[in-house]
């Protein structure tokens, strides 16, 4: 074995110096501005001549460790590590503050040994960012104490470092070993598969729409695990939309499994808190759950356990937690730090405060990311980076508060009033957040914030997690919190809105161009690769999800024939709103003719439940003899099963759904399981109040605010819809597009190439040529 391994002071001192009890018992924290915010005001203080983020870096035997300290004084010898924190110190768990100190002194020793020092004043700063007093612990120490507590615990870590740098070395002799564990790539996914490679080797953004059918998953994650050790990657994130997405994943994982020589990738997948929890309801900490309880003091023996076993999922992480009696949730994520590829939703990486992203930056890993079915990520970013608050919430709030908060709270109920006090109409947009509205979130959070830690430190509580009126605090005390920090951000990506219902009013920060928060996270990333079937026009989903400008886009060729699908466009129904109850009768007209034409299982989509409803009343008013079955609002997991359960091989009928829902993509009906599908709409979003100021936002940012606003999204939804009929090479089916629209240039252009859509009376379109060749990668 050769070489160093290097690893981050804080990574060390984690690993090493903390014990005791797991405690994610409500503590008020600072966010991460306020907390780069309360570093900058403490380091202004200090005088001239004060050295500001130090590098600092030391060696034990083949440990490399880096970091970087936050001050020293050169005049008074002293060497400051600055925490900021919210309300009573005392709070603090001494774990917590003994981590501090451990790190404290890696520093000191490595400044110590850089310059000589004999030895110095260790200062622990806690600077309270409510207040911006400073809370200081000194201490003298001499060099050699630092060193010999540097050997320390640089010696505990030492076998384990020895370990992983075995397994990276086997790890990567074994990717470059590992062949496609078919005999050869199928149509379509050798073109994927390659350019995913070169992205990778060349440390590029990639978009790929690849139909479904050719394998993206494997075509995917092959040439990148192939990637690694050239690209020296530590870790590659496979980021999924859905819970569903992951058993592709490890179908493919498995696959990798069969060579000759044993596997050597270490792979995690995570999954949320609700479902990792042994006990649901209760607070994350010794008083209340036996796993938080000594949990840092079994944990190393939790941790070796659980990596012997190279797929790490919830059954086996849940195993080896519970073998020594810790959370299976926390020890998935101290797990994230010593697996080669993790598996987990979107949040994990984009969300505001994503773990995955947090950890790649504090250890400078070099990932590779990518990203499935990535038409997705677009509605999730701006979910994720939008934030309301909803009237309900606050009078729940309101109801369960104490006397110690109602001062605050009916602050904010009083600035609440007055931003929308004034406005005329039942919505409006606005050109800022108010400040004041925002101090009076930011002051009842931090009363807020008092309140629920003095409930959650009180030694007399009687039962384990939050009461039903704590519940209601935290559940307000979440959203502000979130819509203040979005406030922080606030600009020309979103937009500020109200909405009016009666005497309540809900603001809204909305995420419009989510590609300003994404592009920073891509940055992070040595490569990433984004696919799905509809990722059309390449400029669209590349500038609103933040990728570079050389990001390339490539389609792939489809493994299916056009004589395998045939698609007519219906241009004698409109389908718009106004011309709704006109098209009822000639679309069911137009379904049952179909279907005595050709018999077997159908979908058809409408843009909404009530349309929906309307035409499937009339359908079955006049067509009694085709057995019909519809998807209905809010179904559950069961509902969802037994509304596929009806798409069977011999069976035959059609499945009434709304386009974009549950069923319009994700799902799989081979064969004589699924033989066509109606689209009775063009999928656009509503015109509302809303969408039209999204779409001038839109135009104002990019010129495009009615493509990028209702043609683009609509259009991805209807061919994600259409993708349900030809699943295999030997499927065959139909296709109806029911609108005049669906003539236009404009809107065919966005249809997949492959198709050939005949002309009413006769003939096929001519495909229009691809627009967005000029992406093409080379
Ligand atoms: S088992 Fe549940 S309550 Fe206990 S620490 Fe884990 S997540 Fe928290």
């Amino acid at each position: 074995m050769s070489g160093a391994y290097t690893v981050s002071v804080r990574g060390l001192c984690e690993f090493t110096a903390r014990s005791g009890d797991l405690s994610a018992r409500f503590t008020p924290a600072p966010t991460a501005q306020q907390g780069i915010a309360g570093h900058q005001r403490a380091a202004a203080r200090r005088g001239p001549g004060y050295q500001r983020e130090l590098t600092l870096e030391g060696r034990h035997h083949l440990l490399k460790v880096r970091g970087r300290a936050d001050g020293y004084d050169p005049g008074l010898n002293r060497l400051e590590e600055f925490k900021t924190h919210r309300g009573d110190l005392e709070r603090m768990p001494a774990n917590q503050r003994g981590l501090h100190w451990a790190q404290l002194k890696m520093y000191g020793a490595m400044l110590c040994a850089k310059r000589g020092l004999p030895g110095l004043e260790l200062a622990l700063v806690y600077v309270d960012i409510e207040n911006d007093t400073e809370t200081c612990f000194r201490e003298p120490i001499a060099a050699l104490e630092l060193q010999r507590e540097f050997d320390d615990l640089c010696a505990r870590f030492l076998a384990w470092a020895v370990r992983e740098m075995a397994h990276r070395e086997h790890r990567d002799r074994w990717l470059i070993g590992l062949t496609f564990p078919h005999a050869s790539l199928r149509s379509g996914q050798r073109q994927m598969a390659v350019a995913v490679y070169r992205a990778a080797v060349g440390g590029e953004a990639l978009l790929v729409e690849a139909p479904t059918g050719i394998g993206k998953t494997i075509g995917s994650l092959f040439p990148m695990l192939k990637a690694v050790p050239r690209q020296r990657l530590d870790k590659v994130y496979f980021l999924v939309a859905k819970t569903s997405g992951r058993e592709p994943v490890r179908h493919a994982l498995e696959q990798f499994g069969t060579g000759a020589e044993a596997p050597a990738l270490r792979v995690l997948e995570l999954i949320a808190k609700e479902a990792a929890c042994e006990f649901p309801g209760r607070a994350c900490e010794a008083q209340s759950c036996p796993l938080a309880r000594g949990f840092y003091d079994r944990l190393a023996a939790a941790r070796t356990l659980a990596i012997e076993t190279l797929h790490l999922d919830r059954n086996s992480v849940r195993r080896a937690a519970l073998a020594h009696q810790v959370c299976p949730y926390y020890l998935t994520q101290e797990l994230i730090r010593w697996c080669d590829v993790i598996v987990g939703d979107y949040n994990y990486f984009f969300d505001t405060r994503a773990i995955l992203h947090g950890l790649t930056q504090e250890n400078q890993w070099r990932i590779g990311l990518l990203v499935d079915e990535a038409h997705n990520l677009l509605a999730r970013a701006r979910d994720m980076y939008s934030a309301s608050l909803v009237p309900a919430v606050f009078a729940d709030a309101l109801r369960a508060a104490p006397p110690a908060l109602w001062r605050p709270l009916a602050e904010v109920e009083r600035e609440w009033r007055a931003i929308h006090g004034t406005q005329a109409n039942a919505y409006a947009a606005h050109a800022f957040v108010p400040e004041t509205f925002i101090a009076s979130l930011r002051q009842a959070t931090t009363s807020l914030a008092e309140h629920m830690a003095q409930e959650s430190a009180a030694p007399e509580r009687s039962t384990p997690g939050p009461s039903t009126q704590d519940r209601a605090l935290l559940t307000f005390y979440f959203q502000a919190l979130h819509f203040c920090r979005m406030s922080e951000e606030f600009g020309g990506h979103s937009l500020f809105d109200v909405t009016q219902q009666g005497a309540t009013a809900t603001p809204c920060i909305r995420c419009v161009n989510p590609g300003d928060f994404l592009r920073p996270r891509f940055a992070t990333a040595a490569t990433a690769v984004l696919f799905s079937a509809t990722l059309s026009p390449g400029a669209f989903y590349r500038t609103l999800l933040g990728l570079p400008e050389s990001t390339a886009w490539i389609n792939v060729a489809s493994p299916f024939d056009q004589r395998q699908l045939e698609v007519r466009i219906e241009p004698r129904i409109s389908t718009r709103y106004h011309d709704r109850a006109r098209s009822l009768g000639p679309i069911v007209e137009l379904m049952a003719r179909q279907y005595r034409a050709r018999p077997g299982n159908y979908l058809a989509f409408f843009s909404s439940f009530d349309y929906l409803d309307a035409v499937l009343g009339l359908f079955q008013a006049r067509v009694a003899d085709i057995p019909v079955w519809r998807q209905t609002r809010g179904m559950s997991t069961a509902e969802r099963a037994g509304f596929l359960a009806r798409f069977t091989p011999t069976g035959a009928g059609i499945g009434f759904a709304v386009l974009g829902g549950a069923f319009a993509e994700g799902i799989d009906l081979p064969g004589e399981r699924l033989i066509g599908a109606f689209i009775a709409t063009l999928g656009l979003p509503q015109v509302n109040q809303v969408n039209r100021e999204i779409e001038r936002r839109l135009e104002a940012l990019f010129g495009s605010g009615y493509e990028y606003t209702y043609l683009y999204p609509g259009l991805q939804k209807v061919v994600q819809a259409a993708g349900r009929v030809i699943r295999t090479a030997t499927d065959r089916g139909t296709v109806i597009l029911i609108d005049d629209r669906f003539q236009g240039a404009r809107v065919r252009r966005l249809l997949p190439g492959w198709w050939q859509v005949q002309r009413q009376g006769g003939g096929a379109y001519l495909n229009a040529p691809d627009d967005n060749s000029y992406y093409l990668i080379k």
